[in-house]
């Protein structure tokens, strides 16, 4: 079953409608995308299944092929008979068009993201299952050790989060990642929002719910690199800054007004001392800094206005989100422990 029995008796005790039905659930679907991870995925899937098996009466897990151009596939595919699905993109789409793609296959009560390179230890779903028995609609995996990254990625994290924290009825926590564990109604909304730009962690923040945090130190990668250079990664956080936030907008009228007032200001100056001591023409330093200032200043806010409409022109768009080259069912889907 599920859930050891100690718990289940304490949800009945508790006699919430919704805590006694979560004791009862039994499917749990584990999506995990993956691109180029066939070594890892071989390592990873023994340990999952074994995890699965002792925790849940049926279980599935999702492999997202996204795009791989080595074994993926065929790992995914020799783990068929132990309840694996794979999920074939017809190219490389990106983790976060990944997801989404698994999150609309998987048939779960809850649904578990995690990712394929071994930095997410399927060691801790059980924590996750039992916090989500008590009663959380989503359970999010923090990272504490921070130190193996570079200090240049340290401090773009801390900026980025400091930039897209701005709305203050949902936040993005920081060191959040996409391991989580998702209840079947968090997963109907996230499927049910139309944005063809997904910034995941944005939109694990703002469908809200009620969220529980656990604190976990990732392992580090058993074969392969990170897949996120500062590069993706910048442009990644430009995504998340521009589909859920606004200020950058706001703060371009505001630089703009303050500049208009600077320069009456000096309108006025120079108009008097015009007026009082006539016109001794120089002041060449003056036009050229306000003009490369002013010049700058424009090229900026209009890089600010092409950021949001390149985001409007992909969503009026409307392409699909991903497209799935092939779709293999597990063997059997049920197990029993
Ligand atoms: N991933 C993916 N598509 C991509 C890039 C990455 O499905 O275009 C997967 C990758 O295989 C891994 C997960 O997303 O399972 C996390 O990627 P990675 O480990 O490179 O990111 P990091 O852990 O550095 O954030
Ligand atoms: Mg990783």
């Amino acid at each position: 079953t599920l859930l050891p029995r100690a718990r289940a008796g304490n949800l009945a005790q508790d006699s919430l409608a919704e805590g006694a039905s979560r004791a009862r659930v039994a499917f749990l679907s584990c999506v995990i995308p993956c691109r180029n991870e066939a070594r890892n995925l071989a390592l990873l899937l023994p340990q999952l299944v074994v995890v699965l098996s002792s925790l849940a009466r049926e279980w599935e897990i999702v492999v997202v092929d996204d795009g791989s151009t080595d074994a993926t596939a065929e790992v995914a595919l020799r783990w068929r008979d132990h309840g694996v699905r794979s999920l074939e993109l017809s190219r490389n789409f990106g983790k976060e068009a990944a997801l989404s793609a698994g999150l609309d296959v998987a048939r779960g009560d809850l649904v578990v993201l995690m990712d394929g390179d071994g930095q997410h230890p399927p060691e801790l779903i059980p924590d996750m299952v039992a916090r989500w028995a008590q009663g959380a609609d989503m359970v999010c995996m923090v990272r504490t050790d921070r130190k193996t990254e570079s200090w240049m990625k340290r401090f773009g994290t801390r900026l980025f989060y400091g930039l897209i924290d701005r709305d203050r009825r949902y936040r993005v926590p920081a060191g959040a990642g996409d391991f989580r564990l998702l209840d079947r109604q968090v997963v109907e909304a996230l499927r049910a929002l139309p944005e063809r730009s997904r910034f995941m962690k944005g939109l694990f923040a703002w469908v809200g719910f009620r969220v529980e945090h656990i604190v976990y130190v990732p392992p580090p990668r058993p074969h392969g690199r990170s897949h996120y250079s500062l590069r993706a990664l910048c442009s990644l956080s430009l995504t998340g800054i521009t589909m859920f936030t606004s200020w950058p907008l706001r703060a371009a009228s505001v630089v703009g007004g303050a500049l208009a007032l600077v320069s009456f200001g000096y309108g006025v100056v120079l108009a008097v001392s015009y007026m009082l001591w006539g016109n001794e023409v120089s002041g060449w330093t003056t036009i050229v800094v306000a003009m490369l200032l002013l010049a700058g200043v424009q090229l900026i806010s209009l890089g600010v206005i092409g950021e949001y409409l390149a985001r409007v022109f992909d969503e009026v768009k409307g392409r699909p989100l991903y497209l799935v080259k092939r779709s293999r069912e597990a063997a059997s889907r049920e197990r029993q422990p």
